[in-house]
């Protein structure tokens, strides 16, 4: 008998640890009380969802899915003994918090005589495999991305055989070991978790409205991803990043998916496609980032010479956090992201310069909101973004290049339809108004649009603030 403990692979197709080890598995849901002090009412509703369609997968199947509620360390192995399993399988997560707890379990099995079976599944290319010549891991994008791209890919797995729910007989028995503080097998609810109802509407978790997505980006979408993905109001990107992040589909299926589309185009189709590609291949170089160097989460990775002197404006951040900067393009993507629980990928960059560079607030104050907020959180995709953002990550924007937010609303929404979208007060003012925001009198803005704020701050102003910030950061003049 083998146990594979699913943690963010929330799956039965093309899952490695489930299908790879011959003999068929019983599955396991641990509720880890460490992993839910990190997360958020919309992360909370969508894996409840995934976990309910993937027990409902096991069931079809004559298996089940157990659901525990504790420590994983004491939980996994207790649970191993309970239906003697001789191995236990699961799927590699690459956090350093993760990584201590799996080395963990692994020791407690082994001084049972368990076998603990980690796979590589959340990435083409687990880190370590895509290095430098020296074999060290890349800090650049553009070198990693090149290699990526052109290194053999797996094909799926297929749903392996799973373990009848008859031939486990000791799972009844097993229940004594049933932390969840609900009835044995029953899911527990959002709030029996302890968190409130998300206040915004969470996408459809299960395998089948992935390959949905995937479907329909590939059908079109796809081929103008390279010109209009960063229009927000085109909405022309995959929307799988909440897939991905709690794996209701596996990234080989994705890749296979995407590859076939590849080959049946031709010209700037196809380079649209590998756009999309090097979009996966940033998944994967922040993984290894972050494995690398777990402190990501919490440090710098790049350390300037003197710490920088963030400002921390705690009204400030409160206007940011509620969208009330004055700056429509800012305020639209904060208020989608409390809307939606997603934000568009230009919103995340032109927020997030807009917070440490105009605001000179540190990134972690972003981080923190993001991750109360996004649908998709993902440790290594977040401090990666963030860190980008504030010039202190891996191949990050340099300090000196500071998004204008209000030429890149003009380039992204020029005709505000984006802003028109999250930012009421805006609906019916003319996008010429609403890009000249900062250059109304209080007059003219109390006519166009009453209610909406006046700038929090003077971007020119600010932009030089930040400049001689990160300047005496780095030891260079200033004062
Ligand atoms: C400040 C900041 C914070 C971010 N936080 C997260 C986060 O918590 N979780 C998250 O998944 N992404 C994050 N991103 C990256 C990106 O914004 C989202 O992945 C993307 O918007 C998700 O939408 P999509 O699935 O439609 O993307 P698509 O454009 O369709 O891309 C497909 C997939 O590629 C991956 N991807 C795309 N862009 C990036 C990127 N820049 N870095 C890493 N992976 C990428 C994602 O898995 C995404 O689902 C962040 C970016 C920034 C600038």
């Amino acid at each position: 008998m083998r146990l594979h403990w699913h943690r963010r692979d929330l799956r039965l197709a093309d899952n490695r640890g489930l299908a790879e080890p011959a003999d068929p598995p019983v599955g396991v849901f641990v509720f880890d009380d460490e992993v839910l002090a990190h997360a958020a009412p919309p992360r909370v509703a969508f894996m409840l969802e995934a976990l309910s369609t993937l027990r409902a997968a096991y069931r079809e199947q004559g298996s089940e899915l157990l659901l525990r509620r504790g420590e994983p360390t004491g939980t996994v192995p207790d649970l191993a003994e309970a239906i003697d399993a001789d191995a236990v399988s699961w799927n590699r997560d690459y956090s350093g918090l993760a990584q201590r707890r799996d080395d963990h379990v692994a020791e407690e099995l082994k001084d049972e005589g368990r076998l603990p079976r980690p796979f590589h599944d959340a990435v083409c290319h687990p880190p370590g495999s895509i290095t430098t010549t020296q074999g060290e891991p890349y800090a650049v994008y553009t070198y990693y991305w090149k290699k990526w791209r052109d290194r053999e890919k797996d094909a799926p797995r297929s749903v392996p055989e799973l373990a009848g729910a008859e031939e486990v007989p000791e799972l009844a028995g097993a229940e004594d070991v049933v932390e969840v503080d609900v009835a044995p097998g029953e899911l527990p609810t959002v709030e029996e978790l302890g968190f409130a109802e998300p206040d915004a509407a969470i996408p459809t978790a299960s395998t089948e409205a992935a390959r949905e997505l995937l479907e329909s980006f590939l059908a079109e979408d796809v081929l103008r991803y390279a010109e209009a993905r960063d229009y927000p109001a085109e909405a022309c990107t995959s929307r799988l990043s909440p897939h991905l992040k709690f794996g209701t589909v596996g990234i080989r299926e994705v890749d296979a998916a995407v590859r076939e589309r590849l080959d049946e185009v031709s010209g700037e189709e196809r380079e649209s496609i590998e756009t999309f590609r090097s979009q996966l291949a940033w998944r994967e170089f922040y993984a290894q980032v972050l494995y690398y160097n777990p402190d990501v989460v919490t440090e710098n990775y790049r350390e300037y010479e003197h710490d920088i002197e963030w400002e921390n404006d705690p009204d400030l951040l409160e206007a940011w956090k509620r969208g009330e900067t004055g700056y429509p393009i800012v305020d639209a993507g904060m208020r989608q992201l409390l809307a939606e629980a997603f934000m568009h990928n230009r919103l995340r960059m032109i927020v997030a310069s807009f917070l440490t560079k105009d605001l000179l607030i540190d990134w972690r104050h972003g981080y923190a909101h993001f991750r109360e907020h996004l649908v998709d959180h993902d440790t290594a995709n977040d401090t990666g973004g963030w860190q980008w953002a504030a010039s202190t990550g891996t191949d990050a924007q340099p300090y000196f290049r500071i998004f204008n937010p209000t030429t890149q609303g003009e380039r992204y929404d020029p005709d505000a339809a984006y802003v028109a979208r999250y930012v009421p007060e805006l609906r019916d003012v003319d996008p010429g108004v609403i890009h000249g925001w900062n250059d109304l009198s209080a007059d003219e803005r109390e006519t166009a649009a009453p209610g909406y704020p006046a700038p929090v701050v003077d971007h020119a102003e600010r932009r030089e603030r930040a400049l001689e910030t990160f300047e005496r950061a780095r030891g260079e003049g200033g004062t």
